[in-house]
């Protein structure tokens, strides 16, 4: 059925890609300022002009996110508002006039006691709005003490005046709406500690649950011929013969492209096409390289597995046959009001006919020679569509965990290496 307050809503969102090393927040920052200069002035050029509404920062966006020890992040925590991270973000807002997410190291008090992988949310007019900090760690944090945001995920009201329309009337006056949204930062994507079962899809089932409308991830995502944890797990030999194998890759990877160990700096892809989408490829499709090169290209392997992260979000046909065989009370005997894949008790798609925005920035670059961060940030809408055909419908389930269900949008992505912004209008229809 039709909604008779269906409200239509447009916002202009940028995603910022930066590859900081630590030690550099100085020349990060600067380098920051450049680009995003540089992105005003192709912005101002456009026609018709664009208004930004939101510009995202990547985890760590300025401090870069390699710390090995408590010791060696101290220096670069700060409290939120003490934070050159948020004292940065006060600086974009009110050049773009917009809210500005950055993510940044956090000491709850100054006495450097907790510490936190946070991200800030800043008005348009430098007001700190909302902090985030990340529930889920990554080894890299465990490495530095970070603690677990106690309140783990969080949804909170971010306001945009005027950037809705009535559905039925558009010519009428514009609507002030305000967006349900939440935060995940990086692995807040992932299982818990990669232990929980993959298809309970956490953070997107949270998502679900508490029927957000705007997803906002800032990243530190790695490539997959980064040197990870793993690789150290095995027994000594083949970890020894492993680690050896990928830095000889990394570096002649680099060698290739005539870049320094730690990647490209101040080269800025800036991507303003709204036509520029990024093309659907299936997950194990051969036009999917795996290398360290064509850093202008986004890192599809990447995506694909972001949008299996938010299977909740993506149409199932598992759902319509759980629903229609009556299993639906069995499975969620144990789960109780909370939904599993997307489907509830009352519901087999809690999400049918809504939407949903999500967009990444991740971070690019390489840090201490082995860590090798994925780019390819970018715009999502989910579109909560379940009407394909019964052809459609026949596909297995297996083969859509990906790009190319058509249930999500894809409005474009950055390369996986350069340093850039990235900017699309969204459009999407929200019920009030
Ligand atoms: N799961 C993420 C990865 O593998 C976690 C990284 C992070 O939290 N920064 O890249």
């Amino acid at each position: 059925m039709m909604s008779a307050n269906k409200i239509l809503v447009d916002l202009t969102i940028a995603a910022v890609q930066l590859n900081p090393q630590i030690g550099k927040l100085n020349e990060t920052i600067s380098r920051a300022k450049l680009l995003l200069n540089t992105f005003k002035t192709k912005m101002d050029t456009k026609v018709p002009k664009k208004k930004l509404d939101l510009i995202v920062f990547p985890e760590f966006a300025l401090t870069g996110y390699n710390f090995i020890s408590r010791d060696h992040i101290l220096p670069y925590t700060h409290t939120t508002q003490d934070s050159p991270s948020f004292k940065f973000a006060q600086d974009v807002s009110k050049m773009f006039d917009c809210y500005t997410v950055i993510g940044y190291p956090e000491c709850e008090t100054e006495s450097k006691e907790t510490l936190y992988n946070s991200a800030v949310v800043v008005s348009p007019k430098g007001d700190l709005v909302f902090n985030y900090r990340k529930s889920f760690l990554y080894y890299t944090e465990e490495d530095w003490n970070c603690s677990e945001n106690p309140k783990q995920f969080q949804n909170f009201p971010l306001s945009f005046p005027g950037r809705g329309k009535n559905i039925n009337n558009p010519n009428s006056e514009p609507i002030d709406i305000t967006l349900n949204t939440s935060i995940g930062i990086c692995m807040d994507l992932s299982p818990y500690k990669f232990e929980a079962p993959f298809n309970d899809c956490e953070f997107a089932s949270f998502n679900i649950d508490k029927k957000v409308e705007l997803i906002i991830c800032p990243m530190a995502w790695l490539h997959s011929t980064s040197i990870t944890k793993n690789d150290y797990e095995l027994d000594e030999r083949s970890s020894n013969d492993k680690i050896l194998k990928k830095l000889e890759e990394i570096r002649s990877n680099l060698e290739d492209q005539g870049l320094p160990i730690i990647g490209s700096q101040g080269d800025f892809q800036i991507d303003l096409e709204s036509n520029h989408v990024t093309e659907r490829l299936p997950v194990g499709s051969s036009q999917i390289g795996h290398d360290y090169n064509e850093l202008t290209k986004p890192d599809m392997s990447n995506i694909n597995y972001w949008m299996h992260r938010f299977m909740p979000f993506l149409q199932l046909n598992v759902r319509k046959y759980w629903a229609e065989r009556g299993l639906m009370s069995d499975i969620f005997e144990e789960t109780g009001d909370a939904s599993y894949m997307g489907a509830s008790r009352e519901n087999y798609w809690n999400f049918a006919n809504k939407n949903a925005i999500l967009v990444i920035a991740n971070r690019c670059g390489i840090e201490s020679g082995n860590t090798i961060f994925a780019g390819s940030s970018g715009m999502y809408k989910f579109n909560g569509r379940d009407n394909f055909g019964i052809n459609e419908l026949m596909k297995d389930d297996n083969k859509r965990l990906d790009t190319t269900n058509p249930s999500v949008d894809l409005y474009g992505n950055l390369g996986k290496g350069k340093e850039g912004v990235i900017m699309r209008t969204v459009h999407c229809e929200i019920d009030r």
